[in-house]
């Protein structure tokens, strides 16, 4: 990976072939890197449930089974940190999914983004009864895209805005308009917000502002990078506000149908 070429600046064919073939190499070296740096990543999210769990289980084996204190407490951690794997390995699996499978357009279908709003808004207003979720603005826009990506969307951004604001105003606020050749859908709340340091960052995989809280959440710093890479398959565009202690936008944009 690492040869390249000698280029001279002739300029002929031949220094064109040349120069082509490095470009390559970089890429392919990049690439490379990147993925060492994904599995490395990867594992070391992965390492911290099973350490939690080798600790309950060490546990239950010395005094769990005499002690049903223990045992339960175990048990019940165990379970947790199980159900925290089995997520995480789903969002890693989604993620590797969303970054490397080429658009199959022929699974590309008109989707009226309206109805997969209005369908997810009402699945979060029964599981989130104290929340208040207002729609701002609701216009029809025909988005052509893989429904159950687009759902995906609205799910991870939802979930995020539920997440963060727990301890603040209860309410969320979602649009959903066409402005010039696109759609554009924001989602609105008023949670902890983002220190303007870390917002170049939240976009990357496994970055989370405040680990502990992230993870007390269920969060693995991964919703908002498979985000990312959904809405970038279909030439859309995502890009997030925030101020600290007042809340958080985030704004998608898709091409759209006419
Ligand atoms: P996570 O699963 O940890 O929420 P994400 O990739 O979705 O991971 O988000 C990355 C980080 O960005 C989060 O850990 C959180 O610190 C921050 N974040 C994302 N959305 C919001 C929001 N709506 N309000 C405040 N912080 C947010």
């Amino acid at each position: 990976l690492n040869e390249r070429v000698p280029v001279n600046d002739t300029n002929d064919e031949l220094a064109q072939l040349g120069k082509l073939f490095n470009d390559l190499m970089d890429d392919l070296e990049q690439s490379f890197l990147q993925q060492k740096q994904f599995v490395e990543d990867a594992s070391h999210e992965l390492r911290t449930p099973l350490t939690i769990i080798k600790g309950h289980l060490t546990m239950l084996n010395r005094w769990g089974k005499h002690d049903p204190d223990v045992l339960n407490k175990s048990l019940q951690s165990s379970l947790k940190e199980v159900e925290r794997l089995n997520q995480l390995v789903q969002e890693l699996l989604e993620l590797s999914r969303a970054e490397s499978e080429a658009p199959n357009m022929t699974e590309w279908e008109m989707v009226d983004a309206r109805s997969v709003m209005d369908s997810v808004i009402r699945n979060f207003e029964s599981a989130y009864a104290d929340y208040t979720f207002r729609q701002m603005r609701s216009e029809p826009a025909y988005i052509r895209i893989v429904a159950r990506h687009l759902e995906q969307i609205f799910v991870i951004l939802l979930d995020n805005a539920v997440k963060y604001s727990q301890e603040s105003k209860k309410e969320i606020h979602v649009s959903l308009y066409q402005e010039d050749d696109v759609a554009k859908i924001e989602i609105k709340d008023f949670g902890i917000g983002i220190p303007q340091a870390d917002l170049p960052y939240v976009f990357h995989r496994f970055y989370r502002v405040d680990k502990a809280r992230s993870r007390k959440q269920g969060g693995n710093g991964l919703g908002l990078s498979i985000a990312k890479r959904l809405v970038e398959k279909y030439g859309g565009t995502i890009s997030i506000e925030s101020k600290e202690g007042q809340g958080t936008t985030v704004t998608v944009t898709f091409p759209i149908m006419k």
